[in-house]
């Protein structure tokens, strides 16, 4: 009796994840990557890109029968457009540092610059690539436009971090898979050995919880040795200052445990050494923090007790483009919200449009808001707080790995993990 209700939703989940256009890989794009840096700049009110350099890299992972991203999460997307006829031939989503930086107050008074790497296979003929950059209403903007021709543009193959790399676990072809690359930060060369071990062991903590453990295959790990002058990483708040490979750093915005590198062309760099969808940096440091953001990068203490949960949330973040779910807080953002709007994270609601988010996922006798009493300990429902402020932003259950960090993922992040497991290694 299920069978043509089963019959109409796979069709229904295979057409929202056709590409909008071509399907033919083959058609616009050959080997390589084409890759553009730009450096961005400005205030909390501003926005702008410069152009730096082109590369060729040569390691394109991603998928070559889903070009178009389906999912509208970030803060920013990039489109890549046929330029002769304007077809849409590729898309990407994704979050940045330098946005989150114009949430706090520094931004009011300071401008400051950020760079910046937008990646896509290399294409055949001339393209228009767009960035657009969501505002506060939740719609993108187009904010910088450029044309590039393959055939007479300069492009830039030499790479000046060069390093070994290591395959830990490969279970398919890279554009088949989800390819989660660990990079060494703050790691001497005689530290390498303990750097390999180390990202075997994150590797294991991701792939120890589900919706994870369940879907492995669906990923292959590779590792870049990539060699730091010092071990260790800055800590600022304690005057220490090291030499390393990314220009890793605690006390990013002035939060002590928020670690992570505004030099994103070194991480580039470094990870275009091997095939990669998401970027894992582990820092040589036993002090507890890291970040994730989502399709940039995770950064992650290797030795800390409590990497473990760390390292699966800040996952959660730069794959799932899960947000953050706890709301009690020092993080310092001003207004990271606007209320009069759905946030794009998969796992809050402001209640605009609840429609679009898990309604279908909770109970009809479930109250919204709901309770955060015992009886709806394990329910889903619509708890108020997360997304650091504790009034009318929702999250879907009491706990979850992106709350306390305590628990395992709530089912809303599962789905929402699971669905984008099949957006890069789908059937
Ligand atoms: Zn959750």
């Amino acid at each position: 009796m299920n069978r043509p209700i089963s019959i109409f939703l796979s069709i229904f989940l295979f057409s929202i994840f056709q590409p909008a256009q071509n399907q033919s890989f083959d058609r616009w794009f050959e080997d390589g990557v084409m890759r553009i840096d730009l450096m961005f700049s400005g205030t909390s009110e501003e926005t702008t890109y410069s152009f730096s350099v082109l590369r060729k890299e040569k390691h394109y992972s991603g998928s070559r029968s889903i070009l178009i991203d389906p999912f509208d999460y970030g803060d920013h997307k990039f489109l890549v457009k046929d330029a002769a006829s304007g077809a849409l031939i590729f898309s990407h989503t994704y979050c940045t540092l330098f946005r989150e930086w114009q949430t706090t107050l520094e931004a009011d008074t300071l401008k400051r610059a950020f760079s910046h790497v937008l990646r896509f296979p290399w294409p055949k003929n001339s393209v228009i690539v767009e960035i657009h950059d969501r505002d506060k209403n939740g719609d993108f903007n187009l904010t910088w436009i450029g044309k590039i021709d393959p055939a007479t543009i300069y492009a830039d193959p030499g790479n000046q971090l060069v390093f070994e790399t290591v395959d830990l676990e490969i279970n398919g072809p890279p554009e088949e898979r989800i390819d989660i690359l660990f990079l060494a930060e703050g790691y001497t060369a005689d530290e390498m050995d303990k750097f390999v071990g180390d990202a075997e062991r994150s590797a294991g903590f991701i792939f120890s919880e589900e919706p994870f453990k369940s879907n492995r295959s669906a990923f292959n790990m590779r590792a870049v040795k990539s060699v730091s002058k010092d071990s260790g990483t800055d800590i600022p708040g304690q005057g220490i200052w090291k030499n390393t490979v990314m220009n890793s750093t605690f006390y990013t915005f002035g939060i002590e445990r928020y670690m992570t590198t505004l030099d994103y062309q070194s991480v580039c760099d470094v990870a275009s050494n091997a095939h990669y969808d998401q970027v894992y940096i582990l820092v040589n440091t036993a002090k507890y923090g890291g970040g994730g953001i989502y399709n940039l990068y995770s950064i992650s203490a290797a030795d800390n007790a409590a990497s473990r949960a760390v390292v699966i949330h800040e996952f959660g973040h730069a794959f799932g483009g899960l947000a953050d779910e706890y709301f009690n807080s020092a993080v310092a953002y001003n207004d990271f919200f606007n209320l009069e709007v759905e946030p794009w994270n998969p796992n809050l609601t402001t209640l605009v449009d609840f429609d679009s988010k898990w309604k279908g996922m909770v109970a009809k006798d479930t109250p919204i808001p709901t309770p955060s009493t015992d009886q709806y300990q394990e329910t889903v429902g619509v708890f108020e707080g997360g997304g650091y402020v504790s009034k009318d932003v929702f999250r879907p259950m009491i706990d979850c790995r992106m709350h306390t960090n305590d628990a395992g993922f709530c089912p809303v992040c599962s789905k929402a993990i699971q669905q984008m497991i099949r957006r890069h290694a789908g059937d």
